[in-house]
């Protein structure tokens, strides 16, 4: 694990991770990116707790240098983890959390075999989650809390996790910095502009979607709602027609997983910017689509 601090401009105290994945380059390259933009911390200032504080981490450097997922264990399966575990993954969890105790924001990196467009993932609905989420430049967020508990946000309180593109693509670089870069915005730590912020919905994870084998396909891209009786996913085992409304797909891919299609979710509503309602999910109703909550109505700072 490689930990690398710079100067904020705020107070908050907020990391990036990248690297979770080792095969999973754009989110090396965006945290690299970001310790050359960033100005270093400050060794002669009379630094106070409660000053603010950038953390960049790569989280996975052995299953990095190898081009791998993983060396051992999937480390975003592997929270909380084990000190004494002989698995590194699973040993490296418990000194990952210690690197984000007692910070205000984080955001972990990713990407996947997915088409676009980038959406983010929560599991624990804080105000801080609230504010990340709906400073990103994403339209939709996957509400994690009923799937797995040993992953990075389920485990650290604030993290909000991001697929920013395809593995591999350039595209998933330069989007996964811009939402670096607004992530730091929304949270005090950059000043280069007013933070903006917007609505952004909501899709509760449902289930996994089995893969069985053969010639693969799927028929939707992610967040498209799929019309009952259609047919998400196929292959020479599974016909995985929908036989009830209201489904999308989330992280949909023919070639990305072994063992699934991906996942189907539900759209629940959508959460506000900071300052606009409460702290909850609100449903959306057919009055929507005026435009009115997008853009930058709340420049709020911290
Ligand atoms: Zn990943």
């Amino acid at each position: 694990m490689q930990t690398i601090d710079r100067g904020s401009a705020g107070s908050a105290r907020v990391a990036i991770v990248g690297g979770i994945h080792g095969d999973e380059p754009a989110g090396v390259r965006i945290v690299e990116r970001l310790a050359e933009e960033l100005p270093p911390l400050d060794p002669n200032d009379d630094r106070v707790e409660s000053d603010g504080l950038v953390r960049l981490i790569l989280a996975n450097e052995p299953a990095i240098a190898a081009e791998t997922r993983y060396t051992d264990a999937d480390l975003n399966r592997a929270f909380p983890g084990d000190a004494d575990s002989d698995e590194y993954e699973r040993a490296l969890a418990p000194r990952l959390a210690a690197e984000l105790e007692e910070f205000d924001a984080v955001l972990a990196l990713h990407t996947s075999h997915s088409a676009p467009p980038p959406f983010a993932i929560f599991s624990d609905l804080t105000e801080s989650v609230r504010r990340t989420v709906t400073g990103l430049p994403v339209d939709h967020v996957v509400d994690a809390s009923g799937l797995r508990s040993t992953t990075l946000d389920s485990t650290i309180p604030h993290t909000v996790s991001i697929e920013v593109g395809r593995q591999g693509s350039e595209a998933a670089v330069e989007f996964g910095h811009e939402a670096c870069r607004a992530f730091l915005r929304v949270h005090g730590a950059i000043a280069d502009e007013p933070p903006t912020f917007s609505e952004t919905v909501v899709v509760k994870g449902d289930e996994e979607v089995p893969k069985g084998g053969g010639e693969p396909r799927v028929h939707f891209a992610n967040f498209e709602a799929i019309p009952e009786g259609a047919v998400f996913a196929e292959d020479d085992v599974y016909t995985h027609r929908v036989e009830e409304p209201g489904l999308v797909p989330i992280l949909a891919s023919e070639e990305g997983y072994d063992d699934i299609f991906g996942m189907y979710g539900r759209v629940t509503g959508a959460l506000r910017p900071p300052g606009e309602g409460d702290l909850r999910v609100y449903p959306r109703d057919d009055s929507e689509g005026t435009g009115e909550s997008d853009g930058a109505r709340n420049g709020a700072d911290r």
